[in-house]
């Protein structure tokens, strides 16, 4: 039998790049009574978080919410606005590129996945001006969408959107831009409206600070103008009649309606720290945990710091070091869950979350995790990383957030 009830002193560090650490008031708000999914109060509830989720993506269109993981607003974000045999042009950043290219393949749509030789591309992001150049050469305008990951969980590079958006513009091509912002939303700044995306797919055991089990679809007019001719089938992923409930803040199916008082709540302590004060720390504790990588001498996944995640950094490790094993001793000394390397670089590296619920302590005391289990796996690390993080966040100016000792 798994034994699920293993609670060792302390608390876990769950320092995965997602699911993150879910705050106390988030599964307090979580534990109130289910009720009437058509019921007025339900009404209420959804009228506040179609509502409120919109400023989170910076939208004014339509969020669609659906009780399924990232996994399926992926789906429903191709099935709702693409057609059998459709080509779609997407960029090889790592992972989950490799993952939404699949299920591409498995819908019947026809994807050319573009990117940098062997494993640079999962070191860099999406290269814009290869995707324009592309578009420039469909003369026939057959490619009917472009998809590409904003942040990529598997490596820890997170793509400049609205250069996309420009190289599409530039080249004058009609594709949609489908874009997965699973792991940035709410911790790297994102602009649907503004970078000009189409469809922007979301879920909320990240940034938001949820569970898994929500999803999102971001829509555009023009995604929505879209969904009306497209012939991918659909029944439950089908934009249409959710828009049509969502006006009154009901869904055409029972929606998971503990999770959504969990998203009131999170909507509520994101808002209230504000989205910008939210990047901000975001990117504090990411650059403390670059340079705790770089003290230890050590290589970080992203090679270009134009694209560095503020959500997850990818440590590389030494020739001839497993990292899975180092992670095993962290987790087995220490009690904290790394991040381990996916796809094509399984064992190269370990993936380190500053995601949601983190501040500077919980960022100190997962580096000091990694220290001890880096020198107890027998890496010869140059220096402490713990005190380079120390001297840095320690130099910051107080975050706007924190309130000031009576
Ligand atoms: N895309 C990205 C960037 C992700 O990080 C993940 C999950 O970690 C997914 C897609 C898949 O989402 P899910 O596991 O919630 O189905």
């Amino acid at each position: 039998m798994i034994q699920l009830d293993f609670h060792p002193a302390g608390r876990h560090f769950l320092q995965i790049p997602g699911p993150s650490p879910v705050p106390d008031r988030i599964l307090r708000a979580m534990s109130y009574p289910t009720i009437d999914h058509r019921g007025p109060e339900f009404g209420a509830l959804g009228r506040k978080v179609l509502g409120d989720i919109k400023q989170i993506f910076k939208t004014r269109h339509p969020v669609i919410i659906y009780p399924a993981s990232g996994t399926g607003a992926w789906e429903a974000a191709l099935s709702n606005t693409l057609s059998p045999g459709d080509a779609v042009l997407m960029f090889e950043t790592g992972h989950f590129a490799t993952l939404w290219k699949k299920m591409a393949e498995a819908l019947g749509l026809k994807p050319e996945f573009i990117g940098l030789p062997g494993v640079e591309g999962w070191r860099r992001g999406v290269q814009a001006d290869m995707i324009g150049a592309r578009l420039t050469a469909d003369t026939g305008r057959a490619i009917k969408a472009v998809c590409v990951v904003h942040n990529e969980t598997s490596t820890g590079v997170t793509s400049d959107i609205a250069a996309v958006r420009r190289a599409i513009d530039a080249a004058g091509h009609p594709a949609l831009l489908l874009v997965d912002t699973i792991s940035g939303l709410g911790s790297a700044d994102y602009r649907h409206d503004e970078w000009g995306v189409d469809v922007t797919v979301s879920g909320s055991q990240k940034g938001l600070m949820l569970p898994p089990g929500i999803s999102f679809n971001a829509l555009s007019p023009k995604a929505i103008e879209a969904s009306r001719q497209a012939r991918l089938p659909r029944a439950f992923w089908g934009w249409a009649e959710i828009i049509e409930a969502n006006q009154n803040g009901y869904w055409p199916y029972t929606p998971n309606t503990n999770l959504l008082y969990g998203l009131s709540e999170a909507l509520d302590m994101i808002l209230a720290e504000g989205l910008d004060n939210v990047f901000a720390r975001h990117q504090r504790l990411a650059e403390a945990c670059r340079r705790a990588v770089c003290a230890w001498g050590l290589q970080i996944q992203c090679a270009d710091p134009a694209v560095y995640s503020p959500v997850l950094t990818g440590v590389m490790m030494p020739e001839g070091v497993d990292a899975d094993g180092v992670r095993k001793l962290i987790y087995e000394r220490f009690n904290m869950s790394l991040g381990q390397a996916l796809g094509k670089i399984r064992g190269t590296m370990f993936r380190i979350g500053h995601l949601g619920d983190c501040n500077e302590l919980t960022l100190m005391a997962t580096l000091a995790g990694c220290e001890m289990g880096l020198k107890l796996s027998g890496v010869a690390v140059a220096g402490s990383g713990v005190v380079a993080a120390m001297d840095y966040l320690a130099a910051q100016p107080q975050a706007p957030a924190l309130r000031a000792a009576a």
